[in-house]
């Protein structure tokens, strides 16, 4: 079946389950892929060029932006990140879809960008951009808690944080509330089938 090839970004305040529904979908949609972003820091423990991230070093980062090759990027705690333009016009011109995992902050410039291009652009054309919600501020400090990977500090960190993302929730197409993961998986997937004209 032909389907409309979607770029999918997607935002969500650490501990909204946004990377295991992300999982999900790539698990089950073949023909969606997910973007790898590009940075400068070292690799962590398990980590793996190409899969994790590609890893870059800083010369060749700057060469990449002084040629234009990203479609955003940033320098988070001295280290930068981006999103290379080439694979995301790949996956498109193939008839698949591309997901991306990102903050309001990178969203914002991702959104930016796809409105600075022709309406013709197949980027512009699939693009929809997508709020992962937690039910609410009590709810995310329990599931934050519950991991209990994270000291209390870290945590207070990350509410303050996810409310300050939460007032940017508004600038998306649309939002999805991660109440129960399976509900939430389920809008998430009638969404893209919707969009992409699977049904
Ligand atoms: P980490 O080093 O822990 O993997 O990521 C650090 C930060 O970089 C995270 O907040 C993550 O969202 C951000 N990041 C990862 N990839 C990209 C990207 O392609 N663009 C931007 N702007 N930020 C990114």
């Amino acid at each position: 079946m032909s389907t409309k090839p979607l770029f999918i970004v997607v935002s969500a305040p650490s501990g909204c389950g946004k990377s295991t529904l992300i999982d999900m979908l790539l698990q089950e949609y073949s023909d969606i892929v997910y973007s790898i972003s590009c940075t400068t820091r070292e690799p962590r423990g398990e980590e793996e060029d190409g899969l994790d991230y590609h890893f870059k070093t800083k010369e060749r980062f700057e060469e990449l932006i002084a040629e234009n090759a990203f479609i955003e990027y940033a320098n988070v705690h001295g280290n930068y990140y981006g999103t290379l333009k080439a694979p995301i016009e790949e996956v498109l011109a193939e008839g698949n879809s591309m997901i991306m995992d990102i903050d309001v902050q990178g969203a914002a410039k991702v959104r930016e960008y796809v409105r600075s291009l022709p309406n013709t652009d197949p980027m512009k054309i699939g693009y929809v951009d997508i709020f992962i919600m937690p039910p609410s501020m009590e709810e995310l400090r329990r599931r934050l808690e519950g991991r209990g990977t994270d000291s209390q500090a870290v945590i207070e960190k990350r509410l303050a944080n996810a409310e300050g993302e939460m007032e940017r929730a508004g600038e998306y197409m649309y939002k999805v509330t991660n109440d129960d993961l399976g509900h939430a998986y389920k809008r998430l997937c009638d969404l893209i089938d919707a969009l992409s004209g699977r049904m």
